[in-house]
């Protein structure tokens, strides 16, 4: 994604209002993308730890530490590494380091919980793009999860001190996942809430009893709370044509478009567009939305969808769980927010 300037765009839609954070991800799991995730065609086995080997007390430590399989899908490979090393790479990749170290400890459970439910020696079915993994490292599919030397890279002089503020939110929450009726839970969570969170149906295909419509406030100043994407008239109806085989009049869209209604959240949960109806999720990743909080403006050549929020809202708000921490909640409370019912315990 990138800052664009205000100009008219005819040939395709574009973010107009934007500003980044790179390391901020908007979904966790919508869409399954396979360009993303990478061919597993060279796969070779590495121990992580062998490449880092340090000290004595370290290799002690890792004795008895649950081995996760990670496909790499930058490096095309497939590691093993141990569950709570893998974790400071997810937090790293999934969460700015520069939030509080009680948000980074939530984003840690979450990743681990994730990881938990994956992990084929603990009953999980492990990654379902690469055969061999438990998880991979693509945020499209599974977690995001970067090498130290890419946070060395992404990072430059704060790699130290970043690095070590992840290390020890993982450390601080070390074991620690979130059970419902003593299962692991499947984690869901996302960048940017557009004031509440989304239960779990409107996006996915079935209701789970922790992700409820809860408040997720403060998020306004966040960089990804408000965008918009604009495109010509025509250029819209190109692309619902070429999807859905349905012709729009591009000079009256405003009334092609008609939102049927919104979810408890304030999102739009399905809109009818030339006659033909489809679940705002959808109509999201066509027009590649940041969320399915969309306001439509119309113009006489181009149209405007303004967004509120960033992913699909279901389950934590990463910028919502920084805002928790900086209003003194620590990692349980901003847990139990987003995740109702959970237990927090060893898994
Ligand atoms: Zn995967």
């Amino acid at each position: 994604m990138k800052p664009l300037s205000k100009v008219l765009i005819t040939g395709t839609c574009l973010l107009l209002i934007s500003s980044l954070i790179s390391h901020l991800l908007p979904d966790k799991k919508v869409p399954d993308d396979p360009a993303a995730a990478g061919n597993p065609d060279e796969i070779t086995i590495v121990m992580a730890s062998e490449k880092d080997q340090k000290p004595q007390e370290e290799e002690e430590e890792r004795k008895g530490d649950t081995i996760l399989s990670l496909y790499d899908h930058r490096a095309k490979k497939l590691v093993r590494l141990p569950l709570e090393e893998y974790l400071v790479g997810v937090v790293a990749g999934e969460m700015s380091a520069s939030f509080e170290e009680e948000a980074l400890k939530a984003q840690a459970v979450a990743a681990r919980t994730f990881a938990v439910w994956h992990m084929r020696s603990l009953g999980g079915r492990g990654c379902s793009q690469h055969k061999g993994a438990d998880v991979c490292s693509s945020f499209a599919h599974c977690q995001e999860w970067l090498s130290k030397d890419r946070m060395r890279r992404n990072w430059g002089k704060n790699f130290e001190l970043y690095h070590e503020k992840i290390r020890q939110a993982v450390q601080g929450t070390k074991g620690k996942t979130m059970l419902y009726d003593g299962k692991p839970i499947e984690v869901l969570y996302y960048s940017t809430s557009n004031g509440k969170t989304e239960e779990a149906s409107e996006v996915f295909s079935r209701s789970l009893p922790y992700y409820r419509t809860v408040d997720s406030t403060g998020e306004e100043d966040a960089p990804h709370f408000k965008d918009s994407v604009a495109c010509s008239n025509q250029k819209f109806a190109e692309i619902f044509q070429s999807k859905y085989g349905v012709r729009l009049d591009p000079d009256h869209l405003d009334k092609e478009i008609k939102i049927n209604g919104y979810t408890e959240s304030g999102r739009i949960r399905d809109l009818t567009i030339g006659g033909k109806t489809l679940r705002a999720t959808e109509f999201r990743l066509l027009y590649q939305l940041n969320s399915t909080d969309i306001t439509f403006v119309f113009g006489k050549d181009h149209i405007t969808m303004i967004t509120k929020g960033f992913g699909h809202g279901v389950g934590m708000s990463q910028v919502g769980a920084d805002r928790m921490a900086r209003q003194g909640k620590d990692y349980q409370d901003i847990l139990h927010h987003y995740y109702q019912g959970v237990e927090i315990h060893n898994y």
